[in-house]
């Protein structure tokens, strides 16, 4: 499965999330709700 490494442009928190698919793409920071992101391609486990 691949992983992506998440940012929050709202409040620089960093997070790593594994996807399956696109579909489970993060829609908001875990750590205060934004919903801008960006995300970048980590590896594939
Ligand atoms: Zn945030």
């Amino acid at each position: 499965m691949p992983i992506f490494d998440f940012k929050c442009e709202n409040c620089a928190h960093v997070w790593e999330a594994l996807l399956p698919d696109a579909k489970t793409y993060p829609a908001s920071c875990p750590g205060c709700g934004s919903m801008n992101l960006s995300g970048f391609f980590l590896c594939l486990i």
